[in-house]
């Protein structure tokens, strides 16, 4: 179903051998054709990518390299800020606002000569796990557009499976860049927390966020991560460590490395459907037939990360939401006095779920009950990092499953929203922890759609990952 490719498009452009503009004029036409049914975008900026088309060609026309991305459309997640084009975060309460500024990854890919060619739905606010948290309505998977993309960067997931464009950004803070991802059959990458600057992207849990890249392949995605990672004076947290080309290293194989199949996560306790843990097992083993050595290791506390994380990041929502105030940003329902002015344009601007994370998140911060379970989360959070950090000593990588199932219908979890947390079982932890995690496309389910297996590795392994991500996409 996608075309991908991104670095196929890149060396016929910079090569002369095809113009931007005829790239992007195809991604265009395959957009307007099929993204009223799948609803990826919530613009689509298509006379802003013609005219950066124009000015890539232009750059081939005179002789100078436009970059290691020319020409290649890419979509970008609605948290992301772009200067002179809305930035919703697929919610009411930025209606009207424009950033005044582009984030720092939004400049970089220009930077290589990517075009960008729309900004792609979410859950409101990056909150849930299937874009039905969207307030501008949910976004559906191209393999089977009865269910859901996985969330909440589903509308970018879905639009590099639908060939809308062979590279997307999206955000990170629980999940959601790998499982929708999985359910979307495409490789996600969550890169080590500050890795990736996030300047510009729109805060929902400070201690978490960390942008990071969707292809169609592994060696794509690397590309679009060798671009945008490294340190950014305007993010105070990000790594000043050198970035080495991960795209030179795909090919060396996993011969030696040594594999930790996370054992909580593959038994019977997680709710772990048999179709995704048979497609991790056999993930396994193409890593032992290609050389690695293969074992189990138990990690006690990922258990409790779903906990510990819908406690830690309601919270800092609480707090990064409440600069959406009436005043500074999006729309404004007018009222006698101030307090009332801003009651009224936080209830009829966010939508339910981004209230609940607010009281969920105000609530474990108050006083009398800080200790019982913020303080209690981040206990949680440092026992998970001292166990990772056990593993990583034995172990070079980790195997997970990504989502616990293959995509869902939609409304199937939406009555309860326990039942959606439960959906990042498996990726909480890395957010938990800062730590790198990648997931890659392995086989289909027993419904005939995407399974993804995730590859998780130490602060700074991203490296890693892709080499154990290429074997595991030529052996699926
Ligand atoms: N499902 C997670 C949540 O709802 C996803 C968060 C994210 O990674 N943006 O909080």
């Amino acid at each position: 179903m996608s075309a991908g490719d991104a670095r196929a498009i890149a060396a016929a452009v910079r090569s002369g051998a095809r113009s931007a503009r005829d790239v992007v004029e195809e991604h265009l036409a395959r957009i307007a054709a099929r993204d009223g049914e799948l609803h990826a975008f919530t613009t689509v900026t298509g006379d802003r990518a013609l005219a950066a088309a124009d000015a890539v060609d232009r750059k081939v026309a005179e002789g100078i390299d436009p970059g290691p991305l020319a020409g290649v459309p890419v979509a970008l997640k609605d948290n992301l800020c772009t200067r002179g084009v809305p930035t919703t975060c697929s919610s009411r309460i930025l209606e009207g606002w424009v950033p005044p500024y582009d984030a720092t990854v939004v400049t970089r890919l220009a930077a290589a000569g990517a075009i960008a060619v729309g900004k792609t739905n979410l859950d409101e606010f990056a909150m849930g796990s299937s874009t039905e948290n969207s307030a501008f309505g949910p976004t559906r998977n191209p393999h089977d557009p009865s269910r859901v993309p996985g969330g909440s960067s589903g509308g970018s997931a879905a639009a590099v499976a639908a060939g809308f464009a062979p590279l997307a950004l999206g955000s990170d803070t629980g999940g959601s860049i790998r499982q929708p991802a999985a359910l979307c059959g495409v490789v996600g990458l969550k890169p080590t927390y500050g890795r990736v600057s996030r300047y510009g992207l729109v805060a929902f849990a400070s201690s978490l966020d960390q942008v990071g890249p969707f292809g169609a392949t592994v060696a794509d995605t690397a590309l679009a991560y060798d671009v945008i990672a490294g340190v950014d004076p305007l993010d105070a947290t990000s790594i000043p460590d050198p970035v080495s080309a991960t795209s030179a290293v795909l090919g060396e194989g996993v011969a030696g490395l040594r594999v930790g199949v996370i054992a909580e996560l593959v038994g019977d306790r997680m709710g772990i459907a048999p179709d995704v843990l048979r497609a991790t097992r056999r993930a396994a083993d193409v890593l032992a037939t290609a050389g690695a050595t293969v074992e189990e290791v138990s990690v006690p506390s990922c258990v409790y990360g779903l906990s510990a994380y819908y406690v830690i990041a309601p919270a800092e929502a609480s707090s990064n939401l409440a600069r959406f105030d009436g005043v500074r940003f999006g729309m404004r329902v007018d009222a006698p006095t101030t307090l009332e002015m801003q009651r009224a344009t936080r209830t009829a601007g966010f939508g339910p779920e981004v209230k609940r994370r607010i009281m969920l998140g105000t609530y474990a911060l108050s006083a009398g009950y800080y200790d019982a379970y913020y303080g209690k989360a981040l206990r949680v959070r440092t026992l998970l990092l001292r166990e990772f950090a056990e593993a990583y000593e034995r172990f070079d990588v980790l195997l997970s499953p990504t989502s616990p199932t293959t995509a869902f219908p939609f409304g199937a979890k939406t009555a309860d929203p326990l039942t959606m947390y439960l959906n990042d079982v498996c990726t909480i932890p890395s957010n938990l922890t800062g730590h790198p995690a990648l997931s890659v496309p392995f086989g289909v389910g027993d419904d005939g759609l995407p399974v993804g297996v995730q590859l998780l590795g130490p602060a700074l392994a991203e490296t890693t990952l892709f080499r154990a991500a290429a074997v595991l996409e030529a052996g699926r």
